[in-house]
């Protein structure tokens, strides 16, 4: 049978692929999978950008969908606090990028390096994707310039990203001698999951009380009250008469050697663990690429198809993005994941965007067996996203807490399955 030139590259082509998304980081070099068709390249396969390459192939399976992820496989944070008191375990958050695979997601375990919004090019190794269109979800980055001796975050653990962090914090917290102090810092507003740190606390605190009563959990939190669902977590933290929380109580420096945070104020705080949570700003890739806003911390977008602002057929969700009324949560990233492929959709077969608002509900964990949700409403009024209620649940329970697990399973196969 005669081969045809057309045939044999695009052959070529295949098994190229194939290759590199087996990991051949050497062959990524000049344009190493050249685009047929219409192509979209997410980059970041985490709440966000991993939805959005699902419901592209799910919407018109005739999208080529390119899904640039370093890690090997997904871990979340939702729950990733419940490690940290041994009621999980992180394999039990750690899903397989297969599911997308099936969908014909092409998923390349590599980071976007730079982004060329003028020639719509991604560089990847050495090389580079071309795309039609582009969806950047790389969630957070962290500011460690604004605490003194944190350098470049070297010896800082903030388990703020599920992975070995998390488990690193695990260890610390469950081999720490009975009558240790625990120190916890929060970070100014705006950052991932404004109930995080406060669903942590209760968690150590819960850790503590059941197997370290001696031991004492202090919070420095740089703001002024608990952030999100702050009663019901006041009501919690009855049952915790070992938590010190100490409002506007910013850390500005850590000294490691002497185990020391020091607030703005000049408080110095002794530890013995110390979970720094810093300061945070959009993913590197995304400010880098001129993505930022004014600010150059957050990426201002369309409220109805997450074009960014700053360059065209760029679309940026999750949390890396700002100017919304929404928290920077996993709910409202796998929300504007699917909103933007949709829209990603339409706009590639020349149709006008359909205005979706998010929604958004957000469990905490209180204790081992108890929890507490906030249910965000949204509508889109004048091309902008508004909110139109927010409800809390009365009172922590453990029917919430299981109501949480239910959510958990079907957002993570809404997601990757
Ligand atoms: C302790 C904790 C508890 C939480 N609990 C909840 C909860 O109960 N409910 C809830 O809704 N939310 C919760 N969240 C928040 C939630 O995890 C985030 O809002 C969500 O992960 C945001 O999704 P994202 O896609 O923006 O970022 P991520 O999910 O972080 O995904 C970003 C991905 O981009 C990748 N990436 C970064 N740079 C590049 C690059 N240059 N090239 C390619 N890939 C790149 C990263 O590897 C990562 O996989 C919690 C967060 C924490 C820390």
């Amino acid at each position: 049978m005669r081969v045809t030139r057309r045939q044999f590259l695009r052959t070529s082509t295949a098994a190229l692929g194939v290759g590199l998304l087996g990991g051949c980081a050497a062959a990524m070099q000049g344009d190493f999978m050249p685009k047929g068709g219409k192509r979209v390249v997410v980059v970041g396969g985490g709440w966000g950008g991993a939805t959005a390459a699902k419901y592209l192939r799910l919407g018109d399976p005739s999208i080529e969908v390119v899904l640039l992820e370093p890690n090997k496989e997904f871990i979340s944070c939702p729950f990733s606090n419940l490690v940290l008191s041994g009621v999980r375990t992180l394999p039990s958050l750690t899903i397989s990028y297969d599911g997308l695979r099936a969908h014909g997601v092409k998923v390349l375990h590599a980071p976007a390096v730079a982004i060329e919004p003028e020639i719509q090019r991604v560089r990847v190794g050495e090389g580079f994707l071309q795309y039609d269109r582009l969806i950047v979800s790389p969630g957070v980055d962290f500011i460690f310039e604004q605490i003194d001796g944190a350098g470049q975050g070297e010896r800082v653990v903030h388990a703020w990203k599920a992975g070995d962090q998390t488990v690193t914090l695990a260890h610390q917290l469950q081999s720490m001698p009975d009558g240790d102090v625990f120190v916890l810092t929060v970070p100014p507003v705006a950052f991932r999951c404004p109930p995080g740190p406060y669903e942590r606390t209760s968690q150590i605190a819960w850790y503590l009380k059941t197997n370290k009563p001696k031991s004492k959990l202090i919070v420095l939190d740089a703001n002024q009250n608990i952030v999100s669902k702050t009663g019901l977590f006041r009501a919690a933290w009855k049952a915790y008469p070992n938590i010190d929380y100490r409002a506007s109580n910013k850390v500005t420096k850590v000294d490691f050697g002497e185990r020391v945070v020091t607030t703005e104020f000049g408080d110095r705080v002794k530890f013995d663990v110390l979970n720094l949570i810093p300061p945070q700003r959009a993913g590197a890739i995304a400010l880098r690429s001129g993505l930022g806003g004014d600010d150059q911390r957050w990426c201002p977008v369309d409220h109805v198809t997450y074009e960014s602002t700053k360059a065209r057929n760029i679309h940026v969700i999750g949390d890396a993005t700002t100017g919304l009324p929404v928290p920077k949560s996993g709910n409202v990233a796998n929300s504007m994941g699917k909103i933007t492929a949709h829209a990603v959709t339409r706009l590639l077969a020349g149709k006008p965007p359909v205005p979706m608002p998010p929604g958004n509900t957000c469990y905490s964990w209180v204790s081992d067996r108890e929890a507490i949700a906030v249910v965000n409403a949204y509508k889109i009024e004048n091309n902008k996203v508004v909110q139109i209620e927010q409800k809390l649940t009365p009172a922590q329970s453990p029917q919430v807490a299981q109501n949480a697990v239910g959510w958990a399973q079907s957002i993570w196969h809404d997601m990757l399955g």
